[in-house]
């Protein structure tokens, strides 16, 4: 069955402003959501349920949602370490971390291993934000370039973004803004996520033919949709966390 009309993308069903994370679970019946200590909201889905009744229901209980919140934070919240690995399943790359904790700042990459000095956990994780951003760079936009060429779309700009809302955007000026989390997510995810934007250069919106053309270049698009949405999930805590 094919989206009808306007229908959004399941991954496309958090606004700017509600920084939940979505997940499918085959075992879920109802619509739940869960606030963890330190804040985090997670909603879970019953596979198969439709993008607007999942942003319907988080309106509905958004009022809730926040004074729960405001609780779980007021616990200790787990403190966000450095991570001792960084994997990319979209490279296939791991490179291991090593922390130096003193007065000096500054990151290092060699190879597999990167070397950060920062006298303080955020300062050694905001030092990690920025080398993921570069890193995310380098390997995304060629590769969305490389499809865009190959289906013939033209994309004026690539920018990378590390925000905790969305994994992709596209401008009417031709600019496709990626996520720098992307890189925790499988190749052919990414793909779709290309797809998806670059369909979005021909049509700004979800129409029946925006669909039919997403559908044209990749056939198994709700499922790479539904793990997208389920995507957030694999992202570390430390990418968002200042
Ligand atoms: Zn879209």
């Amino acid at each position: 069955m094919k989206p009808q009309g306007t229908q959004l993308s399941l991954f496309e069903t958090r606004s700017s402003s509600d920084p939940f994370a979505i997940r499918v679970s085959p075992r879920a019946r109802r619509l739940t959501a869960r606030v963890h200590v330190g804040g985090r909201v997670e909603i879970v889905v019953p596979p198969g349920v439709k993008a607007h009744t999942v942003r319907d229901f988080v309106q509905r209980f958004t009022p809730w949602i926040d004074r729960k919140v405001a609780a779980m934070r007021s616990f200790a919240s787990p403190s966000v370490a450095v991570p001792e690995a960084i994997s990319f399943a979209c490279t296939n790359e791991k490179f291991a971390v090593d922390w130096r904790n003193g007065p000096k700042r500054g990151l290092e990459q060699t190879m597999d291993r990167i070397v950060v000095q920062a006298p303080d956990e955020p300062g050694a994780r905001a030092l990690l934000q920025i080398w993921l951003k570069r890193a995310a760079h380098e390997r995304l936009a060629p590769r969305l370039l490389q499809l865009a060429s190959e289906l013939n779309y033209s994309v004026a700009r690539v920018s990378i973004r590390c925000q905790r809302t969305r994994w992709g955007s596209c401008s009417t000026r031709g600019t496709v803004s990626l996520n720098c989390s992307l890189l925790f997510l499988t190749r052919e995810v990414v793909q779709y996520l290309f797809v998806h934007e670059l369909a979005h250069t021909k049509h700004m919106n979800h129409s029946a033919k925006f669909w039919d053309l997403v559908e044209k270049i990749e056939p198994d698009y709700r499922r790479l949709d539904s793990d997208l949405l389920a995507g957030w999930r694999t992202v570390p805590d430390w990418v968002f966390q200042t």
